[in-house]
């Protein structure tokens, strides 16, 4: 299966303290993540349940502790309160993006 620019990173900016993650993809654009998003549309089961829509879930600490890349296709994150359960495929993490570009049409419920 060909890579497909759109969803394979060529740098992520996650420098500790910040609240705002950006991602640079193969095909130019920068992605623009708040940690305040990314935590909320956690895509874990734990967080997202079972099934439906997804929704966003309040209250989580936004502290990113750690990245990690699970094989070739997401990244693993580590919250201050150690939750890291869940996996961001790089497509979800395009979807999730809040640039003044992709942001007007944020829509999560699109997002499979
Ligand atoms: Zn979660
Ligand atoms: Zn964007």
């Amino acid at each position: 299966m060909a890579e497909d620019p759109k969803t394979t990173p060529t740098f992520v900016k996650a420098p500790h303290g910040a609240r705002v993650m950006e991602i640079t993809w193969a095909d130019g654009h920068t992605s623009v993540l708040p940690h305040e998003i990314l935590r909320g549309y956690c895509p874990c089961a734990t967080c997202q349940g079972h099934g439906g829509a997804l929704h966003f879930v309040e209250g989580g600490d936004q502290d990113v502790r750690d990245v990690e890349q699970v094989g070739n296709y997401a990244l693993q994150f580590r919250w201050g309160d150690s939750h890291d359960s869940g996996i961001y495929s790089f497509r979800y993490l395009r979807t999730l993006c809040q640039c003044a570009a992709c942001k007007p049409s944020f829509d999560p419920r699109r997002v499979s």
